[in-house]
């Protein structure tokens, strides 16, 4: 089945109700649920994927009460406890990765309000201003132009851009380079590619970041966690053993001595098997953290207490605004009719 008609059945099933079922055996004990920002309906303009690291207000207040009939809503502290003892209702935990400003002035006010606990996965590039957010340039680049010409590791390469299937083959083709890279290699790539047109890359972050200030405010709420989500976001796997154990330990520090709270949670930027894997998850554990997650997709079940350092998430993005999509995943419908079932990921 195409991904479509996946989304399809996955939707006819649960508005059956079938979901209710499936999350007796797959649900597990309960979910992480991940965001990345809450910005108001884009879909008017064209956009380039970015938009899937977005979700709206009020999709966001769907979510909460849809959640908070059927479950509690927990923060990551209280993982360990909900593995160890079964509880009457299953928990999930929210979760925002990377540190957009609009976290603070969109998600946090309708959080509050609904008095939902909440983590806020900080790279500290964000708060820095210095997060080389390529994504946004690149979407820029490619909606703003016919026709691109680039020269890349000494190769002449061109992208035709008159319709928007070539706009995004070209930003997926250009993203692919960014995804591997350690920094120094997507530095090089900006200068490549963004220098040709005269773009300011660094624009992007001062619009768009959380301060350090407005992360030091909201840690005060009892409801507000900050994890951390290392100092470059780059893939973990793309570096060497001193690098990667620089940047689980760096962020942690930087951001407890920014905001005077402590820090316990870990993600990893991007996640996926190609960027965190078997050493990232070790290296998480002996950095100190309690848990550490992941965007490999699944439900949180008891055997994952012992690996605390790989914790499947949820991602709201995908196929945002659509809450039958959520309650396939949380109960674990989508994961049967796509034959995710694996509980651990450990490599
Ligand atoms: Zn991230």
């Amino acid at each position: 089945m195409k991904t479509n008609t996946k989304d399809r059945v996955t939707g006819i099933l649960t508005s059956m109700g079938l979901d209710k079922i499936s999350r007796l055996y797959y649900g597990g004990r309960g979910s992480i649920l991940s965001f990345h920002r809450i910005v108001e309906d884009s879909s008017k303009r064209q956009r380039l994927n970015n938009d899937a690291l977005e979700v709206s207000p009020a999709y966001l207040r769907d979510i909460l009460q849809y959640i908070m009939r059927d479950y509690t809503i927990a923060s990551l502290d209280e993982i360990p406890q909900y593995l160890r003892n079964k509880q009457n209702k299953r928990f999930v935990c929210l979760t925002f990765d990377d540190g957009y400003r609009d976290v603070y002035t969109s998600a946090y006010p309708i959080l509050k309000e609904m008095n939902a606990p909440f983590t806020v996965y900080v790279a500290t590039c964000f708060p820095n201003q210095n997060a080389v957010l390529w994504n946004y340039a690149l979407e820029d680049l490619l909606l703003a132009r016919q026709h691109i010409e680039v020269i890349i590791d000494g190769q002449r390469k061109s992208w035709c851009l008159q319709s928007v299937d070539n706009k995004f083959n070209a930003f997926e083709d250009l993203a692919n380079l960014f995804f591997g890279a350690d920094p120094e290699r997507r530095n090089e790539l900006c200068h490549s590619i963004f220098g040709a047109y005269d773009m300011d890359v660094g624009k992007y972050v001062k619009q768009l970041a959380i301060s350090w200030d407005e992360l030091a405010t909201m840690a005060q709420d009892p409801l507000v966690t900050l994890g951390a989500h290392a100092t470059n976001h780059v893939p973990l796997a793309a570096l060497s053993e001193v690098d990667l154990a620089r940047e689980m330990v760096d962020s942690k520090r930087s951001i407890e001595q920014n905001t005077r709270q402590s820090v316990h949670h870990f993600s990893y930027p991007f996640g996926s098997p190609g960027a965190a894997g078997a050493r990232e998850f070790a290296q998480a554990q002996k950095a100190g953290y309690l848990t550490a997650t992941t965007t490999r997709r699944g439900n949180i079940f008891p055997e994952h207490l012992e690996h605390l350092h790989a914790l499947p998430r949820i991602d709201s993005g995908r196929n945002r605004n659509n809450l039958s999509f959520i309650k396939s995943q949380l109960s674990g419908l989508r994961m049967l009719l796509t034959g995710h079932l694996k509980r651990k990921v450990l490599d």
